[in-house]
């Protein structure tokens, strides 16, 4: 489907002579083909273009390592650029629950893989971290994504909050945080109701509901199969309500990749997390060099 990356610059540099350093020409030739590689991976063009502009600076005039090809090396520069565009500050996996019990918020659209995630993590803290884990469903209009979270907390062995009939969500926020502080959880989640698009009363819900709890962190659900909506969806909850890092999900599709250098590029935010199927188990902490490796082919 995809012309590997590598495969496509050699035949561009076979064409040229070699030389002692990396020319402009040769970088600028090269760099057109990355920029196409980082297209069909689904960055954005404005994305792109800055990002080649600035491999650009750093690959002109660096010296051709005799052990590789000029082809392999702007193909390093750029691996290595998209893993320092893509890196946050620390591990991405360490979720702040110093302080039991620690509010986690997770919000994202209808059908992004909110409530899977959630479940995915409370095991990741139950098993992994030792940690003792509830979690509570927000979602009053939805009496199947609330079952859902129930038969998903049965199936990992994690506890979820009694569902209360006619409670609003800031009641069920508020009812899970004096269960978590009596019940000694060191963690409990808060899944919000996610709706297909952004709207007004989906972003006070969350916002009502983080004001009651004070989250410690507000993990933000998007597909990462949507690309470019991911970012914009991302970018309107950051503005709204805040958000601490984003988890993508359906790394395990046809997606190359592209939106977590767009969404990291456009939103500043973290990605903390990937989701790579519907399983309990498919998720990871983000790696940046994984993404990086993929983008490029
Ligand atoms: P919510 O509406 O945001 O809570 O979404 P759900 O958690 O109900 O997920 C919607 C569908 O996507 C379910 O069928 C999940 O099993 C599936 N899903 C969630 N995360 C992933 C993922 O990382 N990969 C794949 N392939 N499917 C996922």
């Amino acid at each position: 489907m995809f012309e590997n990356l590598s495969e496509r610059l050699s035949g561009v540099f076979d064409r040229l002579t070699k030389q002692g350093a990396l020319s402009d020409d040769d970088v600028k030739t090269a760099l057109r083909e990355v920029r196409v590689a980082l297209l069909e991976a689904d960055v954005s063009l404005p994305v792109a273009r800055d990002f080649i502009a600035k491999v650009q600076e750093k690959a002109t005039g660096q010296a051709v390592t005799k052990s590789v090809t000029p082809g392999q090396q702007v193909v390093k520069i750029v691996h290595d650029a998209l893993v320092d565009t893509l890196k946050g500050e620390g591990d991405p996996g360490d979720l702040k629950i110093d302080t039991p019990p620690a509010p986690i918020l997770m919000v994202g659209l209808q059908g992004s893989g909110k409530t899977t995630t959630t479940a995915k993590l409370a095991k990741r803290l139950k098993e992994r971290d030792g940690k003792r884990v509830l979690m509570a469903s927000l979602d009053v209009n939805r009496p199947a994504a609330m079952e859902q979270l129930q038969i998903l907390g049965r199936q990992i062995g994690v506890d979820t909050l009694p569902i209360v009939k006619g409670e609003d969500p800031v009641a069920i926020a508020k009812r899970a945080k004096t269960q978590a502080a009596m019940g000694g959880y060191d963690v409990y989640f808060l899944d919000t109701a996610g709706r297909l698009q952004i709207d007004a009363e989906l972003i006070q819900q969350a916002a009502d509901v983080r004001d009651v709890v004070k989250p410690r962190e507000t993990l933000l659900v998007v597909d990462g199969l949507t690309g470019q909506v991911a970012v914009e969806v991302a970018q309107e909850f950051d503005d709204k309500i805040g958000v601490s890092g984003v988890v993508l999900t359906r790394m395990d599709g046809d997606g190359r990749g592209g939106a977590a250098l767009s969404m990291r590029a456009v939103t500043g935010k973290p990605i903390r997390f990937v989701g790579l199927g519907e399983k309990m188990e498919a998720l990871e902490t983000f790696e940046p060099e994984r993404i990086a490796g993929r983008i490029l082919g």
